[in-house]
């Protein structure tokens, strides 16, 4: 085998180990508590040196569309302030950071068209639950019939 072939085989396994790694790391769950990471894609939203199609804002909360919806609609409602989930949002936000990400929840499903329909808010907290992006986000899925969650 000559040494050009032998290294492209090399380059094509070293670009295959490297994709792979990829496609593991996005899906890598995060922990519910511990230091806010401000590199984290929803922290660079914030400070829009990330796009994303916004869809609802106030002085304390954001929603914009899911980047991989998972629903006709797939919509993320976040507090604007550095919060990892729900652990340290409901011990650490004022009662006005509260407020303004309960609104901006309703305000979004009525901008989505689904206050009427129907809707679903999830909110994923730590590795059991496989948050992935470690800034308290909810889900607000709708648009069309959903799967049950039962709870019995
Ligand atoms: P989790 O698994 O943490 O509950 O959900 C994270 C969600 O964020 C996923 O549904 C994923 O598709 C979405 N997401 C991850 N990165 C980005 C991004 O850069 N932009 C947007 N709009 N959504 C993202």
């Amino acid at each position: 085998m000559s040494l050009l072939h032998r290294t492209s085989k090399l380059f094509i396994v070293f670009s295959l180990v490297i994709l792979s790694s990829n496609a593991i790391a996005e899906h890598e769950t995060v922990a519910s508590t511990g230091q806010y990471d401000d590199s984290n894609p929803f922290a660079r939203i914030l400070v829009k040196t990330l796009k994303a199609d916004i869809v609802f804002e106030n002085k304390h909360a954001i929603a914009f569309h899911d980047i991989a919806p998972k629903a006709a609609v797939h919509v993320l409602v976040i507090p604007k302030g550095e919060y990892r989930s729900m652990v340290d949002f409901s011990t650490q936000a004022s009662d006005d950071e509260i407020v303004a990400l309960v609104r901006a929840l309703g305000e979004t499903a009525k901008k989505m068209g689904v206050s009427d329909s129907g809707f679903k808010l999830i909110a994923n907290a730590g590795h059991d639950a496989n948050q992935t992006v470690p800034h308290l986000h909810f889900h607000l899925l709708g648009g069309e019939k959903l799967e049950c969650i039962s709870v019995d």
